[in-house]
């Protein structure tokens, strides 16, 4: 019997319900080859066929330019805090990156094992609550990369702009944000994301990188993390993550046949303005970004009263919400509102804390 649940977690979240019964359906006999796609070989033809497509399908979803590697890795978005410096290092000494919370900080920290990290924007001067305009960075004269976090999961801060970064290539950490919206991939140099968000199960990490780019790894980079040579394997130099990169191609199937990001944009547009009226409404609720910055796939709110967030998780729960309570890091609350999220769901929260406010207000 199908309970019904609410799902809101930040990350694993949750995966389209489609995808999975197609996953349930083709468990047990993929392609009529009488076993799990887990149980195959990754350099087979059915598996190549796998890898080949959802690379395609991606490509087409993001519109990205031939001069791109798509890579599909392991380790995660914090391994890729490690080998973004150490694969667009060449010869410079020093980085840029900008500070929007949380996850920045943490790209910040291991990137100053590898380099010296200037801190060109910060957003802690207005307590995360919003970036400083662009005429303030302080741009480094020599710096191998600027690298930056779109969207903070943990802070509900997102980038309403593509930084302008001239010559110097950007770098993107889209773990939060990646496919909710369409973007130009032509001002990257790199974008990385962890799956376990837009994109599928944990385990797998993409990483779309310029041609040019694959040129300035240094010798210390792990070769697992290496770009150019996970480029010159299509990502298979060591056995790839294989059911979760199946997953996320059912997953980009999926996001194809609803009408890709332009309507992916749009349905997120209402599912975070659905939310956000409902905070900005009363004073029973309350986030405190600036609105440009407030990020639509992570909505972080507290309540005025905070000896009723327990209560709140409770009721929440009976009523099959999971994972509205705020990360350790912030307190309160936070719905994270990604693709995989139906709008309905959205609704249901809207009119739960409609009438936890009547009861308790
Ligand atoms: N960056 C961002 C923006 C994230 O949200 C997360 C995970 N919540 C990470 C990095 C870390 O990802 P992983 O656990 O895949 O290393």
């Amino acid at each position: 019997i199908d309970k019904q649940v609410f799902n809101f977690s930040a990350g694993p979240a949750p995966i389209p319900r489609e995808v999975l019964e197609q996953a349930r359906e083709e468990l047990l006999d993929f392609n009529g080859m009488g076993t799990s796609v887990m149980e195959i070989s990754h350099r087979g033809k059915e598996f190549i066929k796998v890898a080949e497509e959802s690379e395609q399908d991606l490509r087409d979803l993001m519109n990205i330019p031939a001069n791109y590697k798509v890579l599909f890795l392991q380790g995660g978005a914090r391994g890729q805090f490690a080998a973004v410096p150490l694969n667009l290092k060449g010869s410079k000494k020093s980085a840029d990156y900008v500070n929007s919370g949380h996850w920045a900080q943490s790209a910040i920290k291991e990137a100053q094992r590898y380099l010296n990290v200037n801190i060109i924007a910060d957003g802690k001067l207005s307590g995360f609550r919003q970036m400083p305009s662009q005429e303030q960075w302080r741009f480094s004269s020599d710096a191998a990369y600027v690298h930056y976090t779109p969207n903070e999961t943990i802070g509900g801060l997102e980038f309403p702009y593509i930084p302008e970064t001239g010559d110097v290539p950007l770098v993107a950490d889209m773990s939060s944000n990646i496919l909710s919206r369409p973007i130009d991939v032509s001002k990257f140099g790199v974008i990385y994301a962890g799956a376990q968000k837009n994109i599928g199960p944990a385990g797998l990490t993409v990483v779309i990188v310029r041609d040019d780019l694959l040129e300035k790894h240094t010798s210390a980079c792990p070769a697992v993390w290496d770009y150019a040579t996970q480029a010159s394997k299509d990502s298979m130099y060591n056995t790839p993550s294989t059911f979760a990169w199946y997953l996320a191609g059912l997953v980009f199937k999926w996001l194809k046949r609803r009408g890709g990001l332009a309507e992916m944009d749009k349905i997120n547009e209402r599912k975070a303005r659905k939310l956000y009226g409902q905070i900005e409404s009363t004073r029973f609720y309350s986030n405190n970004i600036d609105p440009c910055w407030c990020s639509r796939m992570n909505v972080p709110f507290t309540l005025a009263d905070p000896e009723l967030d327990a209560v709140f998780l409770v009721e929440a729960a009976k009523e099959g919400f999971l994972y509205l309570k705020g990360h350790k890091a912030v307190g309160g609350m936070r719905a994270s509102l990604y693709n995989a999220v139906p709008e309905s769901h959205v609704d249901a929260l809207v009119s739960f804390m409609q009438e936890f406010e009547r009861r308790y207000g």
